[in-house]
C-alpha cells in the first residue's frame, strides 16, 4: 500500500521513538511497526521478505497508535521481525 502522506512531520527523524508516517514520539506500549519499502514511498505487506540487496527497502519503522489505524493489519504488526 502506499506510505500515507497526510499528516507527515518529519519521516527522516532516525529515533526509533519516532512515529514514521508522523514524526510524533511513540511509547513502546502503542508502538506499531511497518515495513518501508521504495524508497519510503510503500508499506509492505507484513508477509513481505526483508529484501537486504534492494536499496529501497528501508527496513521497519514504528508508527503510533493514531498512526496505525490508517493502516490494514496485513501492513502493520507489534513487534520487529
Ligand atoms: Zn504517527
Amino acid at each position: 500500500m502506499k506510505m500515507p502522506t497526510t499528516t507527515q512531520v518529519d519521516t527522516n527523524n532516525p529515533d526509533d521513538h519516532a512515529c514514521r508516517i508522523c514524526g510524533r514520539g511513540v511509547s513502546d506500549a502503542a508502538t506499531w511497526w511497518i515495513h518501508v519499502v521504495d524508497g519510503g514511498a510503500m508499506i509492505a505487506p507484513i508477509f513481505a521478505p526483508d529484501d537486504d540487496d534492494d536499496p529501497g527497502d528501508t527496513g521497519w519503522h514504528p508508527i503510533g497508535s493514531g498512526c496505525a489505524l490508517s493502516i490494514p493489519k496485513t501492513h502493520r504488526k507489534r513487534w520487529r521481525p
